[in-house]
């Protein structure tokens, strides 16, 4: 193992308190002129090796439109629910931020919630936090309690039944965090959690157990960890791939982002970058031109997209996937599957070939994790086996994602092809990893394999 070292200057940047009453922000998106002219790298473009100068660089790619559209039921709901906001304001992402959904009188002003929805409020505050961007409210039916990104967002009392086989950390990540928020489980590659905000919430979240929980001094320092992080990767020289997640990264200011982009590049021997986010999905105005121009500086790094269902696939969206792409930045996009929400092949044929067009490569669908209170929306692993069943040769191979599972106690991920033996014990799937280890997985489905 190499022993080098980098030193990550953490800087105390414009911390505006975008998310209300959590984490620091440091997102300026303005052009400064101030661009430092430095030699090319390797594989990366130039970036300055002070956050001071990152501004200079987030000036608009050539030929990315500044301009931003609205959908009709957004318009409709911005008008009826926010009169005095401008369509300037509403696709300004700080804007959105600030403006979070986070309390049941906000949700009841704006939805006509079912029983199931106030139940999740009975005995307080529903223990995984709720945060809707004004904008993911806006697609959301009103008055529809099955309405599927509603489903995906807004809690219910079935959240509070915490089943035996449910676990805070059903993937071992805190067994394997080599230093606070990086996980090391597979040898070349590391998970990077950058921040432990997101835009908005998913109720499945694997990493229920941290995102968007802790109070702002506490995550103030926990930025301070990626000095940590930074120089644990760069003394491994096995590490040559770095995912950066969260929470999201992509609610990191620009300046934030850079700077960490730019340390990670700079290690020798990590050869790519990947950032997993949903922003394009609830948050599509954060992708402007200047973010944008600031991604494609670093020639090696992938977007992983997190997308549910077709809804999400608004003109917003279309606009931020286009600027990601016309960037040159590869797109690639997970799904988790849920019951009663996209657990069905038409629609997530609909959702895939809708990526396809905006140059996204479905690449994993991915059984739902066991967390607590998960078992309203987990579905037999049998059915996401049909699904493929039902996709494949129906659908060009380009739309067809691995379907994977999590395995429980840093198993790592584990396909699952249609026709493949399934072994049981006790109600559980039983799994070989990578390492030829046997996992297990709670599917609560017992009996024979299944014809699939
Ligand atoms: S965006 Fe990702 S990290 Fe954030 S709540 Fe959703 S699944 Fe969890």
């Amino acid at each position: 193992m190499s022993q080098a070292s980098v030193t990550l200057p953490i800087h105390q940047t414009s911390h505006r308190g975008l998310f209300d009453g959590s984490e620091g922000y440091g997102g300026d998106d303005e052009p400064s002129g101030d661009q430092e002219d430095k030699p090319p790298e390797s594989r990366y473009s130039p970036l300055p090796h002070s956050s001071k100068h990152l501004s200079g660089f987030c000036h608009a790619l050539p030929g990315l439109s500044p301009t931003f559209p609205e959908n009709e039921r957004s318009q409709q709901f911005r008008s009826r629910h926010y009169p005095d906001v401008t369509a300037q304001q509403w696709n300004d992402w700080r804007w959105q931020l600030k403006n979070r959904i986070h309390r049941l009188e906000d949700l009841q002003r704006l939805f006509y919630l079912t029983p199931e929805e106030l139940n999740a409020f009975r005995r307080g505050e529903p223990k995984l936090p709720m945060a809707l961007t004004p904008y993911y409210a806006s697609l959301m039916d009103p008055e529809n309690g099955t309405d599927p990104l509603r489903r995906t967002h807004i809690p219910v009392g079935g959240e509070r039944v915490v089943t035996p086989q449910e676990l805070i950390d059903p993937l071992g990540e805190e067994d394997r965090t080599v230093v606070p928020g990086l996980v090391h489980r597979y040898p070349d590659r590391v998970l990077l959690m950058a921040t432990k905000q997101c835009a908005t919430y998913c109720r499945y979240c694997t990493r229920s157990r941290m995102v968007g929980t802790q109070p702002q001094e506490k995550i103030q320092g926990f930025r301070q960890h990626w000095r940590q992080a930074v120089d644990h990767i760069a003394g491994d020289n096995r590490i040559r791939d770095v995912v950066i997640s969260g929470g999201d990264p992509l609610t990191l200011g620009d300046e934030e982002l850079g700077v960490l982009l730019q340390r990670l590049a700079e290690i020798p021997h990590v050869e790519i970058l990947r950032i997993g986010t949903k922003v394009p999905m609830v948050l599509p105005m954060r992708i402007t031109p200047a973010l944008a121009a600031l991604l494609s500086r670093f020639k090696s790094l992938w977007i992983n997209i997190h997308c549910t269902h077709p809804d999400e696939l608004t003109p917003e969206a279309s606009v931020a996937l286009g600027r990601l792409a016309d960037a040159g930045l590869p797109l690639g996009a997970q799904t988790v599957l849920l019951a009663g929400i996209n657990d069905d092949a038409q629609t997530l044929k609909r959702l895939y070939h809708g990526l396809l067009r905006h140059r996204v490569r479905p690449y994993y669908l991915y059984q739902c994790d066991p967390i607590p209170g998960s078992s309203h929306f987990r579905t037999p692993v049998t059915k996401g086996l049909e699904i493929i069943k039902q996709l494949r040769g129906f659908t060009s191979g380009l739309a067809i994602p691995s379907f994977v599972i999590d395995a429980p106690d840093n198993g790592g991920k584990i396909p699952l092809l249609p026709g493949m033996p399934l072994n049981r014990e006790e109600g559980d799937l039983l799994l070989t990893n990578y390492q030829g280890r046997t996992c297990r997985y709670p599917d609560g489905v017992t009996g024979d394999s299944p014809s699939t």
